[in-house]
């Protein structure tokens, strides 16, 4: 990003970015273009966009599939050497990807926006490290029969974004797609876009033309449009759940691949032995509130043991209540702004619907506490008490920094509570019996069950959801297997 100058919330002029299409930096064929604000000040316009519609979809996908098949060509070494070089150059933009992380998304600096940028690096130095592993197997036919099988790329993937950590989810499709011979075409989010048409700035120097393309623009324009292409072999999407249901209906329509990472109410459980401060220190991370809660693995239900209620409660609170609300730019700042207003009243909305209901506790409001607000989009922590499995806090996903906390008694009981859920994306499970742990962590219908940790993710971990949450798993060898290739049989008569 050296020869680009990052914005600022500070700069008078918004930068005027364009889209990458067959290795050309354009604007929309119509020429629209949208606005996007930061979250740290609702009145900055800090870059506007091309506003894409189905003419730049069409011209996308033929670039994408006129590059494909002689990128999927190539030795496999040679995918690998782009993508260690992407690398680098990731590398050496990190500091300024995480800040204009901040900017863009309102994810703290220091808590999200850096460790999101680093974590996109080493995904393209990891799936740059699997380019070999795309292999076939022979079966023992004979010597007069050879039955061999291929690897071969899905060919044009279309890879939908969400704001809420877009570097983080391109990291999850963008290098295990290229590495394994796939042509991608990106949707950023039109909340926060900005990332993505820096790292394919990146990523372009090291590519042939088209076998990267970005499309900005809206949803139901744009999105739908690429969905709905017959050019687009698959559809890898992140997003909500109502929104990647419409996904793969339109998808399935046309029999086209699709994978789904969605929303989630995930159960995060503490057993009797676990009342620590090192165990509030993970649960605390669980809880995501250093990103607003604005996670799909937020550990948003807390499933506390009567035994350790309280006292887990009281640490708890009092180490949310240390937590600096903050502009995500500065070091200091542990949780930055939620993303736009739509979302704050969503948010604000759950809060005084639970407030409304009769038994709840209000364990912590950080709101009087708070020291920044307009025209930044700032929400404080909140950690609601007694609450019931079944109350529409606890079931629906608020994406915003709000805690329920369940007491329960027997672990048949809390299981089951956990499993009651339309979602199952993430679990975390507490206690330091281990047959407990990961008794119970067996049990749990979550994709991804963390034990006794509360943001252990890893590059190369399998990640993905159980029922409502989606379906198929990126970011691992299998899921780069099973997401971005599909397997070619041949049988040879040898006589
Ligand atoms: P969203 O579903 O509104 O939008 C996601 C993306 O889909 C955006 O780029 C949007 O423009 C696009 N889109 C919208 N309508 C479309 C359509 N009709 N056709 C094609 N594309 C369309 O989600 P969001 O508000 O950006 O993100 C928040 C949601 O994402 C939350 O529910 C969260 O749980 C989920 N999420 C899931 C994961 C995961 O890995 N499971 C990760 C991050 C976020």
């Amino acid at each position: 990003m050296s020869s680009h100058t990052v914005p600022t919330v500070e700069a008078s002029e918004p930068t005027a970015y364009r889209m990458l299409i067959g290795g050309e930096w354009v604007e929309a064929a119509d020429g629209r273009t949208l606005e996007v604000i930061t979250p740290i000040d609702r009145h900055r316009v800090i870059a506007t966009t091309p506003r894409a519609g189905a003419e730049d979809v069409d011209r996308a996908v033929a670039a994408a599939r006129r590059a494909q098949r002689g990128w999927a060509a190539l030795p496999f070494t040679e995918r690998q050497g782009a993508l260690l070089r992407i690398a680098d150059d990731l590398e050496d933009a990190a500091e300024d990807l995480a800040a204009l992380t901040a900017l863009d998304t309102g994810n703290a600096l220091r808590t999200q926006a850096r460790p999101e940028a680093l974590l996109l690096a080493s995904a393209f130095r990891y799936f740059a490290g699997l380019a070999g592993e795309l292999k076939g197997v022979t079966l023992p036919s004979g010597t007069d029969a050879l039955s061999l099988t291929r690897r071969v790329p899905v060919g044009v993937v279309a890879g939908i974004l969400p704001w809420n950590s877009p570097l983080m989810i391109a990291a999850f499709k963008l290098p295990a797609a290229l590495v394994s011979g796939n042509a991608m075409i990106l949707k950023a989010a039109e909340d926060a876009p900005t990332t993505i048409l820096e790292l394919a700035r990146v990523c372009e120097r090291h590519l042939p033309p088209g076998v990267l393309g970005v499309l900005t623009g809206y949803g139901p324009e744009v999105g739908q449009a690429l969905v709905e292409h017959r050019g687009v072999d698959k559809v890898s999407f992140t997003g909500s759940t109502a929104t990647g249901s419409g996904v793969a209906a339109a998808a399935g329509e046309r029999l086209a691949h699709v994978s789904l990472e969605l929303g989630g109410k995930s159960p995060c459980i503490v057993f009797p032995d676990s009342d620590t401060d090192e165990v509030v220190e993970q649960v605390l991370l669980a809880t995501r509130f250093a990103r607003q809660g604005q996670s799909c693995t937020s550990g948003s239900r807390l499933f506390l043991h009567e035994s350790v209620h309280d006292s887990f409660l009281d640490r708890l609170v009092d180490r949310v209540s240390q937590l600096v609300v903050g502009d995500p730019r500065e070091e200091a700042t542990d949780i930055g702004c939620i993303i736009n207003q739509r979302q704050w009243d969503r948010v604000q909305g759950y809060v005084d619907d639970a407030l409304a209901t009769d038994g709840i506790r209000v364990a912590y409001d950080g709101r009087p506490a708070l020291t920044v607000g307009e025209p930044g989009f700032y929400h404080a922590p909140m950690i609601l008490s007694q609450v019931d499995n079944g109350w529409r806090i606890a079931r629906e996903e608020i994406f915003g920094p709000v805690l329920s906390v369940i007491p329960w008694r027997e672990e048949d009981e809390v299981v089951a509570m956990a499993n009651d859920s339309h979602y199952g994306l993430a679990a975390f499970v507490f206690a330091r019996d281990l047959g407990m742990a990961l008794r119970t962590a067996q049990r749990v219908e979550s994709g991804w069950v963390q034990v006794n940790q509360g943001g252990g993710q890893q590059v190369g971990q399998s990640y993905g959801g159980m029922k409502a949450s989606g379906q198929g798993r990126e970011f691992s060898l299998e899921g780069m297997l099973e997401g971005f290739t599909q397997i070619q049989q041949i049988n040879v008569r040898l006589t």
